[in-house]
């Protein structure tokens, strides 16, 4: 409904997050839109603004940029948003991951336009299924209820004038959902404490959190994920649908943490594996903070491809190279967690 909103139409081109789920995108491609893909940061693992600004030099007419906030974090914000005033572009914002994340004292789900909220199953809030549409704009609001439920017009018989969905939430789902709400806080302070606690238990290890900017926003901490340092990867190959590694003393990579997490039946996950990397996008443009046109090769070579300041010029395919997320349900037991750290740990000896 954001897409529609947005005024998407068949072969328009827009500018999409790179490092997210599949779910940012497809509405938009269900509209006909062509996505470009916008290289992530280091700070925050988000829209680079700095590969913003270079796409916009290179497709100046985009008018839709949508926005994701990576496991909970929100992204530079303030920067995207000069960017698209200064282009004259509509963000949409997914804020499905991000659900009660604040930037500057801001939810997640005010900046956009037209922004998106996720209760899928696995959110930091649920109903099962379903989300929600936020926007400013009560016209749009009104609009999307109409369409959203089979487009009706206001006459005494089922009068049609425009095409129609069933998108409308199911009253049971509104009913968990409007439950579930009261616990939002609770949850994100437990998601909280998870992350503190691994990252105090990896302190010694050449590991690092997911990182976010601790002076103007406050995560969700939805998901908990580490990157481990270049110089203590060990060797690791992935394929389209499998990963091999060499197992190094001293070092390790996500396939081997991956590994030793599942084998005490606890579940971790590959970082979001970029949308520029993935088979149904391969022809689809990606614009780095040194700009496009690289060739489009399918394989990631680690460190082959290295910007002006000396980091890797995909920074996507970098952190899903090195990075992981780590289990990080709230009905994880601090003693289940502290068994998780040791066996990380484990990795690196
Ligand atoms: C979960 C998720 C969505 C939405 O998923 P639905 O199942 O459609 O509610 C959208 N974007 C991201 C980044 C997500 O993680």
């Amino acid at each position: 409904m954001a897409a529609k909103l947005a005024g998407i139409r068949p072969g328009q081109r827009i500018f999409s997050s790179d490092m997210t789920f599949d779910a940012t995108i497809n509405p938009m491609v269900y509209e006909g839109a062509c996505p470009v893909f916008i290289d992530t940061e280091y700070d925050t693992w988000n829209m680079d603004p700095a590969a913003l600004e270079k796409a916009f030099a290179l497709y100046p007419d985009v008018k839709v940029v949508v926005l994701a906030h990576l496991y909970g974090t929100p992204g530079k914000i303030d920067e995207i948003k000069e960017i698209c005033g200064r282009h004259s572009a509509v963000i949409i914002e997914d804020a499905a991951e991000s659900f009660g994340a604040t930037y500057k004292g801001v939810q997640t789900g005010s900046f956009g336009r037209y922004n998106c909220i996720s209760f899928n199953g696995n959110k930091i809030i649920t109903g099962s299924a379903g989300g929600m549409l936020l926007t400013d704009d009560l016209e749009a609001a009104d609009k999307v209820r109409k369409w959203s439920t089979q487009s009706r017009e206001n006459a005494p018989w089922y009068q049609h004038e425009e095409l129609g969905y069933n998108y409308r939430m199911s009253n049971v789902i509104a009913g968990i959902v409007r439950g579930q709400i009261s616990y939002l806080d609770e949850h994100i302070a437990q998601k909280k404490a998870i992350y503190e606690r691994y990252r105090e238990g990896f302190r010694n290890l050449p590991v690092s959190m997911n990182p976010y900017d601790v002076s103007n926003s406050e995560p969700n901490f939805w998901l908990s994920c580490l990157l481990i340092d270049s110089d203590f990867m060990c060797r690791q190959v992935r394929g389209e649908c499998e990963a091999l590694y060499n197992p190094e003393h001293g070092k390790s990579c996500p396939t081997e943490i991956l590994n030793v997490i599942g084998s005490i039946n606890a579940e971790g996950r590959p970082i979001w594996k970029p949308m520029h990397m993935q088979p149904i996008y391969r022809r689809n443009d990606f614009v780095t903070r040194e700009g496009s046109g690289r060739a489009k090769t399918n394989t990631y070579v680690p460190g082959g491809a290295v910007g002006k300041d000396g980091m890797p010029s995909d920074v996507g395919m970098d952190i899903f190279h090195r990075g992981l997320c780590l289990p990080s349900d709230i009905k994880m037991t601090p003693e289940q967690q502290e068994k998780i750290i040791e066996i990380v740990k484990a990795c690196f000896d």
